[in-house]
């Protein structure tokens, strides 16, 4: 075990005794203490590829795809808040200048939270779609436009915000009490009920000119591509855990549970859901490992076996989970218990960061392409 993989894995540890027996009352309040997500920021945990130099971990793909398979794999909604905090961190990483990255991942990894919003009403799968604006104005920026289904923006403290800037795009860091910014809990959502989703509206928003990254602009799909990649890899291992949490219960359950005399692991169509359910989980795992070592070795392949993770990983996910439900039966069949819940969490992740038909209209082309 690399140095690294053991601190995310002591940390693991930690964040167990922290979150302890609350995710079903998270999922039913609708929301994680907001200090508790500090505090996990602060150890690094919600972005574990933030590099040393910004007092980050450091962690490497397939490190941070672990940690977030284990928090994935207790609960879909803090999984969701590491993810955007994540992808928030990349494109700090990825976008700004040297000043920027010093400033904001420094902050991101001392407990402040952060999400990422691209998507609008009239601009879901269709982003170039988008009519958020960043202009200049009077020696500042100014931004309009109204987000939707933003993930984490209840706890954000700053929010990056994407949207057409001179001739291509932007990427502007907007903290979530500027005027003009206005935050709207998204009601009761279908999964991942507790990561606080908001529709944020922007209002003539003025902030000072470094708030745009890396001061200048870039191609719209560039810009998107850049967040979406790290959000698909982070959404894939989240699947994954999400598949071990539903082996788990169901294995557990299969096991003890007695029908006809025998334990229901005994009765064939019941074992046949139990073999489903760990091959989709090892499938899942392998797939997710082979795109984070692409990721780990800067191969040109991580663009589709990113995408290849997330829909392995996502498609699984929901049939899991739908066979958790099937074998728990009515054991499991109560809001907050853990395969209600990942029956919930599963379907989302094919809808989000490229939804399964966007994911298979990539994956054609490239089949095609190289066929
Ligand atoms: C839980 C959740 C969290 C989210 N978090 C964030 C976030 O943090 N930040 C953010 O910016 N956005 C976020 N979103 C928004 C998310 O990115 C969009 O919901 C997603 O891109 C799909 O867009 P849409 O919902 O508008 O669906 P639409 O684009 O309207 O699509 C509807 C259906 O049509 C299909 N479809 C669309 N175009 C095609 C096509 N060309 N070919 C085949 N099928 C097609 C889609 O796959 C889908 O099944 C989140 C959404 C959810 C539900």
């Amino acid at each position: 075990m690399t140095a690294t993989a053991e601190r995310l894995a002591d940390e693991f540890d930690r964040l167990v005794m922290l979150v302890g027996d609350q995710t079903e009352e998270w999922d039913r309040a609708g929301s994680i203490p907001r200090n508790l997500l500090r505090d996990l920021g602060s150890r690094g945990m919600l972005c574990p590829q933030v590099d040393a130099r910004y007092g980050g971990i450091g962690a490497g793909s397939l490190d941070t795809g672990e940690a977030t398979a284990r928090i994935g794999s207790l609960c879909s909604s803090l999984r969701s808040v590491m993810t955007s905090q994540g992808m928030a961190a990349w494109t700090i990483g990825r976008l700004a200048d040297s000043g920027q990255r010093q400033a904001l991942l420094s902050d991101l990894v001392q407990g402040r939270l952060a999400a990422i919003g691209f998507s609008e009403a009239g601009a879901g799968s269709d982003l170039s779609a988008m009519t958020t604006t960043i202009r200049r104005e009077d020696g500042e920026l100014v931004v309009d436009g109204a987000k939707v289904w933003v993930t984490a923006a209840c706890y954000a403290d700053f929010l990056v915000i994407v949207g057409h800037h001179e001739d291509g795009a932007g990427a502007v860091v907007v903290p979530t009490t500027a005027p003009g910014v206005r935050v709207r809990r998204v009601g009761d959502p279908l999964g991942c009920r507790a990561a606080g989703h908001a529709d944020v509206t922007l209002d003539s928003v003025r902030l000072p000119l470094d708030a745009l990254l890396g001061g200048t602009s870039y191609s719209l799909p560039m810009l998107v591509t850049t967040a979406l990649a790290y959000g698909r890899m982070s959404v894939a291992w989240g699947c994954v855990g999400i598949l071990r949490a539903c082996l788990r219960a169901t294995t557990r359950h299969a096991a003890k549970r007695r029908q006809f005399g025998r334990p229901l692991a005994e009765h064939q169509l019941v074992a046949r859901h139990l073999a489903e359910l760990f091959v989709a989980e090892q499938a899942a795992t392998r797939i997710c490992e082979h795109a984070s070592r692409c990721w780990d070795a800067g191969s040109a392949d991580l663009v589709v076996a990113t995408i290849l993770a997330k829909h392995t990983g996502a498609s699984q996910a929901v049939k899991g989970a739908a066979s958790a439900v099937q074998v728990l039966a009515s054991a499991g069949a109560h809001d907050g218990h853990v395969v209600a819940r990942a029956y919930r969490d599963a379907k989302l992740m094919e809808i989000i960061e490229g939804s399964s038909e966007i994911c298979q209209l990539i994956l054609a082309e490239h089949a095609v392409a190289t066929g």
